[in-house]
């Protein structure tokens, strides 16, 4: 590895309880983020339980492909914690009680009312030779650094709160310093759309593609509130600013008409906003969604402030007994109409005296749909002081998914609406 190349990362996390499923390896998640976030990309991972000779044949393997390598877990007092003495033997180093490792167990065991520290305990206070040790103000196992042969291992707690606050608290500066001047961070910017289908926007992005900079790459990341284009580029500071702002210009034009410019990305601020510079007072009505989209509105801390709150219309006759509609109406046209979105929208601002109401109706499946209904069809309307407006969708996927998809485009509906008048 030489002097200019680009530093890598490795990373060994130990478990029985990661083999099997008992416990999701979000350490490795973690930790590859933030190293690729601090210019040490992740090249390869090993997962291996408790057990020595895994771990010091992943470590072995680890050394071969990076400069730096983190392994978590195993680090605790019991016997299954094999970690500390599978390197010390592997690297071929001794292990040595630290006192003051010891004098610290002890104290956090008073601190406890343990008056005595229990034996097992001080496999924790063991040091391999020449290691240095990695405060864990979280924990009682400390963290460990070893040089070895130009490389360098950190040996961590599984608990992924200890692991986080060792490497947010020591480590990044440890490898900023180790590193120097080879380090080349990943950066990332997201653009977050909504209301247009994953297929579509690569499309657009397509006819402009030849225009980004080579160096930054693209990533569709669907969900069920809309598609997020994550644009990143591996470069030092001021280089990756101007290349990323370089791309967004390309992808601004495109993207703009679908693009939530919000900081989380999220309909809600955006809604939020027009709502309180306007003065508006919002109320929803929802059959299908069963209260989701106020769920969404009132995540948003001090939404009180305009919302004043909803009903959730199941049954016909709490749309017609609450919100006002006619029977006839029902009848005529079903549940899941246009009608009855307007009915259910202009009916819950009228019984709640708000200039907004929101009326969402639809089929959320697995049952119940017809030929001309099919499951997935969900109509959506919003009334804004007298004025109404309605729209409906045919969505795909689960009862999950429709009822998600279903609340983000009543959210939509109502975002075009507000932002329309200002
Ligand atoms: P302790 O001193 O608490 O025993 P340790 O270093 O021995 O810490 P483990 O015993 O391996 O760590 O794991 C402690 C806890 O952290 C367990 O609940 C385990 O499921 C969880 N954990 C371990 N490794 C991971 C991982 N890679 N991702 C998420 N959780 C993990
Ligand atoms: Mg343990």
């Amino acid at each position: 590895m030489s002097r200019n190349k680009e530093v890598t990362a490795a990373v060994v996390t130990v478990g029985e309880e990661l083999l099997s499923g008992e416990t999701t390896d979000t350490n490795a998640a973690w930790l590859g983020r933030k190293l690729a976030s601090l210019g040490v990309p992740v090249v390869r991972r090993w997962v291996v339980g408790d057990d020595a000779e895994a771990i010091a044949a992943a470590l072995g393997a680890a050394l071969a492909v990076a400069d730096f390598i983190i392994v978590t877990g195993g680090l605790g007092p019991t016997r299954d914690d094999l970690t500390r003495p599978a390197v010390a033997d592997f690297l071929g180093l001794e292990l040595r009680s630290d006192p003051e490792i010891v004098a610290d167990l002890r104290n956090r065991f008073r601190a406890r009312g343990v008056p005595e520290l229990p034996v097992s305990n001080l496999s924790q206070a063991e040091v391999p030779s020449g290691a240095r040790v990695l405060p864990n103000a979280l924990g009682s196992a400390p963290g460990l650094l070893i040089e070895h042969d130009g490389r360098t291992v950190a040996l961590l707690p599984g608990v992924p709160r200890e692991m986080r606050g060792i490497v947010e608290e020591v480590l990044e500066d440890i490898i900023r310093d180790r590193f120097e001047g080879r380090l080349v961070p990943l950066v990332h910017r997201t653009l977050y759309t909504t209301g247009i289908a994953e297929s579509v926007l690569g499309e657009l992005v397509d006819e402009v593609r030849a225009g980004l900079p080579g160096e930054v790459d693209l990533a569709f990341l669907p969900g069920l509130r809309g598609v997020s284009i994550r644009f990143s580029t591996r470069a030092r500071a001021p280089e990756a600013a101007e290349l990323l702002d370089r791309a967004q210009a390309v992808l601004d034009p495109i993207v703009a008409p679908y693009r939530i410019g919000t900081e989380k990305g999220d309909l809600v601020e955006a809604i939020a906003d027009v709502l309180e510079r306007e003065s508006l007072t919002l109320a929803v009505a929802e059959s299908c969604t069963g209260g989701l989209v106020a769920k969404r509105i009132t995540d948003l801390p001090g939404s009180s402030v305009y919302f004043r709150g909803g009903v959730i219309a199941y049954a016909d006759r709490v749309k017609i007994d609450l919100l006002g509609l006619e029977g006839a109406v029902l009848v005529e046209n079903g549940a899941v109409s246009e009608a009855v979105a307007i009915g259910m929208a202009c009916g819950v601002a009228a019984l709640l005296g708000t200039e907004v109401g929101v009326g969402v109706t639809g089929i959320a499946g697995p049952g119940g749909g017809t030929p001309e209904k099919p499951v997935g069809t969900v109509w959506f309307a919003v009334a804004l002081k007298g004025r109404t407006r309605a729209s409906h969708r045919v969505f795909s996927g689960d009862r999950e998914a429709v009822r998600e998809r279903g609340t983000q485009a009543a959210l939509l509906l109502l975002y075009q609406m507000l932002a329309d008048r200002t």
